[in-house]
């Protein structure tokens, strides 16, 4: 039986541009049709492809997502409004495995369950990473097409610099030299000014050896502390949703876009008599009540996430063979990398108490003020929710001699890419907000981690959660990074520009052994999870992708999300993952001449 397809998303009144159903198709709106392509998973991979190959409008992309519409709901549009989605009806609401370094808790693990994916519920950071970090791509995967400079295209088709909502002067904010004017989404500055904000830049003067103020940090050049680029546009979020599938491409005839669709395996291709041509997608609307199959005539794209995308191909029998045996799934390629490699950032959010009333959580937890500024900001466009609520990072370095370099090479790409992220927030990023006082955090991470976890399979059921593993905490390298970040933010805290402003501190932990205790009882993911899907050279015995992201061994099917990663470069992680894509959309389009 074919099912129409609804859209449950919460609609709110916002104005035409939220208000209308997103163009979305059923089954039957292309049964006897040939499709060029499918791809699985509508992020910010998913999304790049299904708009950049439709671009011709004789290449044919079914865009199948598990998620609903993003139209018309509030709480992703407005983005200050972004701590409501976690754990709502728009995030998976993974779960990890116990963590043996973090006293065996279990973290919240949450993704975009949405049109537009992860980019519809993220933090809207923009960041790029270093130079170097692209540098090393290309050397691990012998492809020169990954360097920082040959991406720069890339970056520049995915970019749209546009001005922050309240029009301030923001000469002295930012490099316009290394910004695209004309890419697809949107990014500005903030757009409603922070009560810590002059405190901040006053302390990279005062302290200008050990917190540089950094002009850009989306240069290639990332070292020092500046301000925050936010994928915002007009006080909107902008998304893989708005932009790469907003409502002139998603009306495509060529392109199709199937919601609340959940995929369980790709499957090979039987009319071609190839072992290892993967162009089948099995697929669920009705909790795998029924099923269905499609077949692209081109390429499968997976583009489900660094989750997702494993547990797919695991399901299908493409993986290590001993762990799917164990399991019972037969195993049709033994490809051992899948789901190896998880690469995530560990994030302490330190907060301390300060004497101030104008931090987020004043908003936070007063309903009524919080009415107001919502109302102001469906009305103009304007107020504090305009921007998440943070205008500051940074991204340094531990010293050069610092001991840990004794015993552990130093992992960061080069010598301009960071060991530790900084992001500076006005208030408590807690949901919900503490019951009383303000709070200034600083987040610490290490931003070139070198623990590796997995994605693995807890039984032969697709509808069933992959089992996340982060193993945080497993070197002695990520321990040392994270102790001597929040040590620093302290020396950044003791500058004069704050005096008055903190009363107590997150800990009154100071040696080795109180930090770890501190860490382990409140370190979290910070939602950049990479690698279980890694590229390495087409001559590499390891990795589960070629550089042109084609799985190893097999023909049809291609990667396109942040699972291909080969190391997780010192980011945020939706920039480099829209980069990949659109880089990948060329390399698609390249082979088949299209
Ligand atoms: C809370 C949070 C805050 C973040 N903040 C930032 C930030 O400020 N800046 C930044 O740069 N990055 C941030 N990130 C990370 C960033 O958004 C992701 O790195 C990026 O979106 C990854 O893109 P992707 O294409 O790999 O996956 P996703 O964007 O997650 O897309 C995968 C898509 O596949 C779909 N899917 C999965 N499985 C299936 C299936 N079986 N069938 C059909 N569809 C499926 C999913 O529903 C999803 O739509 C944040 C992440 C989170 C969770």
């Amino acid at each position: 039986m074919l099912l129409p397809v609804f859209c449950f998303s919460l609609a709110i009144g916002l104005g035409t541009r939220y208000a209308e159903a997103a163009v979305i198709s059923t089954l039957d709106d292309f049964v006897d049709k040939s499709l060029d392509f499918v791809v699985i998973g509508a992020g910010a991979g998913g999304g790049v492809i299904a708009n950049r190959l439709t671009e011709n409008p004789n290449v044919s992309v079914l865009l199948i997502e598990a998620g609903g519409s993003n139209e018309g709901v509030l709480d992703v549009a407005a983005p200050g409004l972004q701590n409501f989605l976690l754990n709502s009806a728009w995030d998976w609401n993974f779960t990890s495995t116990p963590q043996i370094a973090l006293n065996n808790r279990t973290l919240a693990v949450p993704r975009g369950f949405i049109l537009g994916g992860t980019t519809s519920i993220n933090q809207m950071i923009y960041t790029r990473g270093s130079s170097e970090d692209y540098d090393l791509w290309a050397n691990i995967t012998d492809d020169e097409g990954w360097s920082w400079d040959n991406l720069q295209k890339y970056i520049r088709k995915n970019e749209q610099f546009t001005p922050p909502v309240d029009h301030h002067n923001t000469t002295g904010q930012f490099d316009p030299n290394v910004h695209s004017f004309d890419g697809i989404v949107s990014v500005s500055l903030q757009g409603f000014p922070n009560g810590i904000d002059n405190r901040t830049i006053q302390t990279t003067s005062e302290l200008s050896e050990e917190f540089p103020f950094n002009l850009d940090m989306n240069s290639g050049f990332q070292l020092g502390i500046g301000w925050v680029q936010a994928t915002i546009g007009d006080g909107t979020r902008s998304s893989s949703a708005t932009s790469y599938l907003g409502p002139s491409f998603i009306s495509r005839p060529n392109l199709y876009v199937l919601l609340n669709t959940r995929v369980l395996r790709v499957l090979k291709t039987d009319h071609d008599h190839q072992q290892s041509d993967f162009r089948s997608v099995e697929f669920t609307q009705d909790a795998g009540v029924t099923t269905h199959t499609i077949t692209a005539s081109k390429e499968l794209v997976i583009a489900a996430g660094t989750f997702m995308t494993p547990h797919i191909l695991m399901h299908s029998g493409i993986g290590d063979s001993e762990g799917l045996k164990s399991l019972g799934i037969q195993t049709v390629h033994h490809l051992p990398s899948v789901g190896k490699n998880l690469t995530e950032q560990p994030i302490v959010r330190n907060k301390w108490l300060v004497n101030s009333t104008d931090t987020l959580e004043t908003i936070a937890r007063n309903d009524t003020l919080l009415a107001e500024v919502t109302e102001e900001w469906e009305r103009r466009r304007m107020g504090p929710i305009v921007d998440p609520p943070l205008s500051f990072i940074g991204w340094l370095r531990l010293p050069e001699n610092s001991s840990i370099f004794q015993q552990v090479p130093d992992p960061a790409a080069g010598p301009n890419t960071s060991h530790y992220e900084l992001i500076i927030t006005n208030g408590a990023l807690s949901h919900p907000a503490p019951a009383t006082g303000n709070f200034l955090t600083f987040s610490t991470s290490p931003s070139s981690p070198t623990s590796r976890g997995t994605i693995s399979l807890n039984s032969s059921n697709p509808l069933e959660y992959p089992l996340i593993d982060f193993n945080f905490f497993s070197t002695a390298f990520d321990r040392f990074v994270v102790r001597e970040a929040y040590r620093n933010t302290k020396k950044f805290l003791a500058a004069q520009s704050w005096d008055g402003y903190i009363l107590a501190p997150p800990t009154n932990a100071t040696t080795d052994d109180e930090l770890d205790e501190y860490i382990s009882q409140n370190a979290a993911d910070q939602h950049h999870p990479v690698g279980t899907a890694a590229m390495s050279s087409k001559s590499a015995t390891y990795g589960v992708v070629d550089p042109d992201l084609r799985v190893k061994g097999l023909v049809g099917l291609r990667i396109v999300d942040a699972s291909v990663f080969p190391r997780l470069p010192a980011a945020h992680t939706q920039v480099p993952t829209y980069i990949v894509a659109e880089r990948a959309a060329d390399l698609i389009k390249d082979f088949w001449g299209i």
